[in-house]
């Protein structure tokens, strides 16, 4: 399952079970026959217990060990070796979860170590030989108890060490509290278990234990209503919560985080489709290595997210290391162990590709695909949505054919300025150009041609204006200049550069050359008016006096001379 299985690994694995397994032949000659049905049903008992296990993504609760202390209390250390392994292998080899027979084998034979090594250690602190439930008897059973804990604690680590590279150890420390907490649970039960048999037999710690199992039985249901509880949460959240959102950062967001609630990923990533880099740009990244994600990119076909996104099916990845869809790949799939990659498909237009990774081989399930396909659905929607809002707004406030923002954009945006401009008491300046005999130019090359010089013309504007001037279309061929915080002076330069930019400027439209000319008018606010009508007014004014006295030329507004 895992490539790297280094030999002392192996060795290791392959020791334990040999050794358990001659320990279990060796010590099968003590074992007392005569109570082989009793011990059946203890067997049968810790089998139960195994495959009623709670299990929850922390951990797993059981009540084994009760019955494993039991047995050790009434029937001694050779009968608990016999039953642990042999109930262990079968509960683990019947209810498989997923893991090879190596790992079954090696689960049930360190117990037969783990026992004989915590029973010497019961001895060795002065353990009464017939195992007697008595107050001076608790200490060497304290002693039993957590050397059995700790010991295949250790066992179950060291198997696991391969694995466990570059896992974070919180995550194995969680499952010890859980599994130390189980067995807090279990002890006092065991010991009862054990009392009870001297009274009534091995029917009375059946009995005893059948409860333990029956609340078993109700928790694993609890949890798993509870698990999927969570998960229809979190789907109605997101659906719910991204039905009312139009921006893109907003959705990202939300999707991860609600996501994370359900899956405890490490890093999760949204790339989204640049229509400008012609690639898939990272949109939104969550976790360790946000930062240096942020800077990534997917081109379509390319690497294994990149064809992820050209099939449009998405991918569970159990190991990138021995996954020949991720050999060789670079970038997340070097930081991960484990990936979930779902293409977001809007239509069938992918625009976008959700990844989650984890460290941990093994970490994502079928299940956890189900749920984030749903979600990637939803925000492939809500993404495409916001992208179509955000271009219809770009549009609405855009000029077609020039790209210059529009005549009701300038307007609005033109009060804002003034009411600014009044607050803090400064310049605003507004210059009005209009082509010269446009007429003519329409009607010598045509209409298209035409156009393309407006365009052209609007080219010259927006390479000549600063970032903060406001070029608008205001007309067929007549545009304006707001620029704030500039005097009459200083904008009587500028449209005196537009209009020498646009007169040595010769458009090229099929093959001819166009010579353009543009009459331009200036007026400021406050020297030429006091409010956004009487500043236009005045800049149209100086225009009309522009065109009248010759054209190809900038005036500024000056006043008594209209
Ligand atoms: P003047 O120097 O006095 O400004 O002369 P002019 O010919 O430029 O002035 P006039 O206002 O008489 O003509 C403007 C022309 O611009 C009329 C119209 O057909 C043309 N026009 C307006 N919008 C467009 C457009 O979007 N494309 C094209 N090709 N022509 C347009
Ligand atoms: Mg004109
Ligand atoms: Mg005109």
């Amino acid at each position: 399952m895992y490539r790297v299985r280094r030999l002392p690994h192996i060795l290791y694995t392959w020791m334990v079970i040999g050794l358990g397994l001659w320990l279990l032949v060796y010590t099968f000659p003590h074992l007392d026959l005569d109570r082989g049905r009793e011990l059946l049903v203890m067997a049968a008992l810790a089998v139960l217990a195994e495959w009623l296990a709670v299990v929850f993504p922390q951990g797993q609760l059981s009540g084994g060990f009760a019955v494993i202390l039991a047995t050790y209390l009434i029937f001694g250390p050779v009968a608990t070796v016999w039953v642990n392994c042999l109930a262990t292998a079968f509960a683990q080899g019947v209810a498989n979860r997923g893991n090879p027979l190596r790992t079954t084998l090696f689960n049930a034979f360190q117990y037969v170590l783990v026992v004989l090594v915590a029973n010497f250690l019961y001895a060795l602190a002065g353990g009464d030989a017939g195992r007697a439930l008595n107050w001076s008897n608790v200490p060497p059973l304290a002693v039993f108890m957590l050397a059995y804990f700790g010991l295949n604690q250790l066992m179950v680590y060291l198997y696991t060490l391969p694995v466990r590279r570059g896992y974070p150890l919180f995550h194995w420390l969680d499952a010890l509290r859980w599994d130390g907490l189980t067995y807090l649970l279990a002890a006092p039960i065991g010991l009862l278990m054990g009392m009870l048999y001297s009274k009534t037999g091995v029917y009375g710690t059946v009995l005893l234990f059948l409860p333990v199992l029956a609340v078993q039985f109700v928790l694993r249901f609890y949890v798993h209503l509870e698990l999927a509880n969570r998960e229809l949460r979190v789907l109605y959240e997101v659906a719910r919560r991204l039905g009312g959102s139009l921006q893109l950062e907003e959705i990202m967001d939300l999707v991860l985080k609600e996501t994370r609630r359900v899956i405890n990923f490490h890093t999760g990533v949204i790339y989204l489709w640049s229509e400008e880099n012609k690639c898939y740009l990272v949109g939104a990244a969550y976790g360790p290595h946000a930062r240096l994600i942020k800077g990534s990119a997917i081109q379509r076909g390319e690497g294994f997210l990149g064809l992820a996104l050209e099939n449009g099916e998405p991918q569970l990845v159990d190991d990138t290391r021995s996954d020949v869809r991720t050999a060789g790949d670079l970038g997340l799939t070097q930081v991960h162990r484990s990936m979930l990659v779902v293409p977001l498909l809007a239509e069938t237009e992918a625009v976008g590709l959700l990844v989650l990774g984890d460290k941990r081989a093994g970490f994502f399930e079928e299940k956890h695909l189900r749920l984030v396909t749903i979600i990637a659905g939803q925000t492939a929607v809500a993404i495409a949505n916001a992208q179509l809002y955000r271009k219809l707004k770009v549009a609405s406030i855009t000029d077609g054919l020039t790209g210059l923002y529009n005549y009701r954009y300038f307007y609005h945006r033109a009060l804002g300025e003034l009411e600014r401009a009044r607050r803090c008491g400064d310049n605003l300046s507004l210059v009005m150009l209009d082509i010269d005999h446009f007429k003519q130019i329409n009607d010598r090359y045509g209409h298209l041609a035409g156009d393309m010089v407006l365009s052209g013309v609007a080219g010259v504007i927006r390479s000549e204006k600063r970032a903060c001037d406001l070029a608008t279309r205001y007309g067929g061929e007549e545009f304006a200049l707001l620029m704030p915080q500039t005097g009459p002076a200083e904008a009587m330069l500028v449209a005196e550069r537009l209009r020498k930019a646009v007169r040595e400027n010769l458009f090229e439209v099929e093959g001819t050359r166009i010579q353009v000319r543009i009459s331009v008018g200036v007026a400021t606010y406050p020297a030429h008016a006091s409010d956004l009508a009487g500043l236009i007014n005045a800049a149209d004014n100086a225009l009309y006096r522009a065109k009248e006295s010759g054209r190809d030329r900038s005036i500024a507004f000056s006043r008594g001379r209209a």
